[in-house]
């Protein structure tokens, strides 16, 4: 039997504490919220009565020190989240991180016993060029060097991310077919993002391959995120 998909909400810079907490007290089914720091504490108080696992949407590659505006595993932690979200496309893109750099979080990530979602995807030109394959194999090899421990997988394509194009369920079945046979291992769970809505979830999620959704804008209304979860 399949096991329910993960679904992740990721609510990118919205919401406040109390925001967060009127949104956790007004849903009524499991799902993981990847929230901003901020809101982390109370959001993890409000979600522990009702099973829903919050997460951070970023770390910091250090333990502790010098690094003015960064927040570590610890504290992530300390605040009751279990999983983090590593490598985001805003992260890459917007932020420059690199592949490097993401495998230096996802270490921390799992030393601190938080689940890192190690998010991977291509641009539309690398698609267009043929060359997704080649794209999701480095950014696994190189983020995933070195690593041990529970994770999970986000495909996002970083054209479908925020623009309305979802990939198509074959599409997105593909390149986690991919992503698995990179892999080699059967547990690890991978979920798809990238303009996630009511209408497109259930057909994606029907696929063998994919295990759950990250959902970015659809997530931040209750009915609608809600809408996606039950199906
Ligand atoms: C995301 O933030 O990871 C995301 C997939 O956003 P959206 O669903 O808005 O495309």
């Amino acid at each position: 039997m399949r096991k329910e998909p993960i679904i992740i909400g990721n609510w990118k810079m919205h919401k406040t504490p109390a925001e967060a907490v009127a949104f956790i007290e007004s849903l009524e089914c499991k799902a993981h919220l990847a929230v901003p720091f901020p809101a982390l504490q109370a959001a993890a108080q409000a979600a522990s009565r009702k099973g829903i696992e919050i997460g951070a949407q970023n770390l910091c590659e250090h333990s502790a020190g010098a690094f003015t505006g960064e927040v570590s595993a610890d504290m992530i932690v300390a605040c009751g989240a279990s999983f983090v979200l590593v490598g985001h496309s805003e992260r890459r893109h917007v932020y420059g991180e690199s592949d490097e750099l993401i495998s230096a979080k996802l270490k921390q990530a799992i030393q601190a016993k938080l689940t890192p979602v190690l998010c991977i995807g291509e641009t539309l030109s690398e698609r267009e060029l043929d060359k997704t394959e080649e794209v999701l194999k480095r950014q696994l090899s190189l983020g995933l060097e070195g690593v041990s421990g529970p994770f999970m997988i986000a495909y996002e394509p970083v054209w479908a991310i925020g623009t309305g194009k979802s990939a198509s369920a074959q599409m997105a079945e593909q390149a986690h077919v991919a992503i698995r046979r990179f892999l080699g291992n059967k547990d690890v769970p991978i979920l798809y993002g990238g303009s996630v809505n009511p209408s497109n979830a259930q057909e994606l999620l029907k696929q063998d391959n994919i295990d759950g959704a990250l959902v970015g804008g659809a997530s931040l209304d209750v009915k609608t995120f809600t809408s996606i979860i039950r199906g």
